[in-house]
């Protein structure tokens, strides 16, 4: 099956070429036909599966081959999270280098007035809910003309509590648009949705996405916690963990690792609910851009973000579900690329790591670094040496400085050393 098959006019083939795509995904290969005979459709596919293409594609061949039928946007994307809509925008903006097709992406966080602006000469428009509808109550949003909705990752709007807004928007929609639902599993609500949505709609699904847990390479350190600070800038003294995706479980201390490791030479930045859009998206984009080398993350702040060319997904803290450990070791290794995924299991985890085996079906093979001195002790408080412990809530992260005042010998140290100056 090649692009070629699936009829695609030349100027998106072209510029699906020079992005670099060979051949289509499972889901392109049997959505993108039917999407072009402008039927409905239900998609199953998760985040890496390339569903994006799998419905941007037809839509701009679609828009490509016929008039507007009215004024106003001809496509709408309905997507949950903004970063989800600037990564679907960036994603038109390659496949319609070739075309002459203006898109807006209107998301909340930042200013009306560019998105206002974009809005009026917008062919597609991608979206988070809640700003549309506040644009749409000023009046800045017609949809006369609309010939096609997507409702991306709806399971997550779905959550998020968006589904009043979604029928605020749908009674102002053409009833003969075409609408393309997509979702990551098929629940009783998600066929609900459909049924009130769509019209007779084409279920395509694509089995297993690729099982991230077949695919990257995986390995745990067993170590205690205060020695996963070291053992990460341990890690990173090798050029290979090229562009680093850590997880961690809490916001503030995905902000003091960033900083901690910016500190001790690694230039890194965090991605957290608590950080302006503006903050994360200048973070995300120097990612991607390779001038930064570590993102520390929590769960939520990454879940759904395509950035391509991670090498290594670093499990700093121990995921707490299992289903959080797919998400998170599947940020590599994307559309068939390989990656690595190291994880962090400190003795309080032994259990959990079993039952995550248990889950993914394998075992995780276990690494033990030679080169690395795990008899770093832990920190000194109190004028007593003792162990660090799982419970020590306030400084989780096992990064203070092994014994006051000493070198230690290594390079591996926190810049924060002793003090509360790493927050
Ligand atoms: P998505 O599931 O839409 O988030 O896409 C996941 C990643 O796969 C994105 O980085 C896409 O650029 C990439 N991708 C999409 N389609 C293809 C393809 N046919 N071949 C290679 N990579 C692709």
């Amino acid at each position: 099956m090649t692009f070629a098959n699936l009829k695609l006019p030349q100027p998106i083939l072209d510029a699906i070429e020079e992005t670099g795509y060979r051949e289509p995904t499972p889901i392109q290969a049997r959505a993108i036909p039917v999407i072009m005979r402008r039927k409905d459709v239900i998609g199953i596919a998760q985040t890496g599966t390339g569903k994006t293409a799998a419905f941007t594609l037809p839509i701009l061949s679609t828009l490509g081959s016929i008039k507007p039928k009215a004024p106003g946007i001809r496509a709408l994307i309905i997507s949950p999270t903004r970063e989800l809509v600037t990564q679907i925008r960036d994603n038109i903006q390659d496949y319609s280098r070739h075309m002459s097709i203006q898109l807006a992406a209107v998301y909340g966080g930042v200013g009306e007035q560019p998105q206002i602006e974009a809005l009026r000469h917008a062919d597609i428009v991608i979206a988070t809910p809640g700003r549309l509808i506040d644009l749409m109550d000023q009046g800045h949003l017609d949809m006369r003309g609309l010939e096609i909705l997507v409702m991306d990752e709806a399971d997550r709007m779905l959550d998020m509590g968006f589904l009043p807004a979604m029928r605020k928007l749908a009674k102002k929609m053409p009833n003969d648009r075409q609408t393309l639902l997509f979702s990551a599993t098929l629940s009783g609500q998600i066929e609900k949705l459909t049924r009130e949505f769509q019209k007779k709609p084409t279920l395509v699904e694509v089995g297993d996405r690729t099982d991230p847990a077949k695919t990257v390479r995986q390995c745990v350190y067993q170590i205690a916690p205060h020695l996963k600070f070291p053992l990460l800038l341990h890690l990173l003294e090798s050029p290979e963990l090229f562009t680093v995706l850590v997880f961690v479980k809490m916001k503030h201390a995905a902000s003091r690792l960033a900083k901690q490791l910016s500190q001790s030479g690694v230039p890194a930045e965090a991605i957290h609910g608590d950080r302006t859009q503006n903050q994360r998206q200048r973070a995300l984009d120097k990612f991607k851009e390779g001038k930064l080398r570590v993102l520390v993350g929590t769960d939520v702040a990454a879940r759904g973000i395509d950035i391509t060319g991670v090498t290594h997904v670093v499990n700093f803290d121990f995921p707490l579900q299992n289903e959080d450990y797919i998400h998170r070791i599947g940020r590599t290794g994307r559309a068939k690329a390989e990656g690595d995924a190291i994880t962090f299991v400190t003795e309080y985890e032994h259990r959990a790591l079993n039952e995550l085996e248990k889950f993914i079906k394998r075992d995780i093979p276990r690494k033990h670094d030679r080169t690395f001195d795990y008899d770093i002790p832990a920190p000194v408080r109190d004028g007593a040496p003792r162990l660090k412990r799982n419970n020590d809530k306030a400084k989780p992260q096992g990064n203070r400085s092994p014994k006051r005042g000493s070198s230690g010998g290594k390079s591996s140290r926190g810049g924060s050393r002793g003090g509360r100056r790493g927050r």
